[in-house]
């Protein structure tokens, strides 16, 4: 059994629930997915294997998977809700473009020790994070620029 298989099993077992046949196709196309992905995306994703998932199942299925701790909301862009899986996947930055939508992640590794240092000054015990900058990727910013 996968990892992610066991853990969201425990998950459910805990809840008096089932992994269910539904759930279980949609756990495995969310770990077939490395990268950000939105209901539309994995809809999409489940229908080229021909399996038979409702978009209602999803979005009922997608809390389950963010409250194991198995995946993440990472970001909301353009209304669309994106999510990624976070077993596996170390937390990173997004360099969310607002024009382009362009998003590119980029370790935390210089980051993180700051922030645990400013908590551990604060006494505030970090149990959750998201770390999202917005703003003009340099093709959208050298763009502008020559607009101007
Ligand atoms: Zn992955
Ligand atoms: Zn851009
Ligand atoms: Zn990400």
């Amino acid at each position: 059994m996968k990892e992610y298989e066991r853990l969201f099993t425990e998950y459910l077992e805990a809840r008096s629930q089932r992994l269910t046949q539904p759930r279980r196709l949609i756990l495995e196309a969310v770990f077939s997915l490395h990268d950000h992905f939105d209901v539309e995306q994995l809809y999409h994703r489940l229908r080229i294997h021909n399996e038979e998932v409702s978009r209602a199942t999803i979005y009922r299925t997608l809390p389950l998977l963010v409250e194991s701790g198995l995946i993440q909301h990472s970001l909301r862009q353009a209304d669309r809700d994106f999510y990624e899986h976070i077993l596996g996947h170390p937390q990173h930055l997004h360099w969310i473009c607002r024009k382009c939508g362009t998003v590119v992640e980029t370790s935390l590794d210089m980051v993180l020790p700051l922030i645990n240092k400013v908590a551990s000054q604060q006494r505030f015990q970090i149990e959750d994070y998201q770390l999202n900058l917005r703003g003009l990727c340099w093709k959208c910013a050298d763009n502008e620029n020559e607009n101007q």
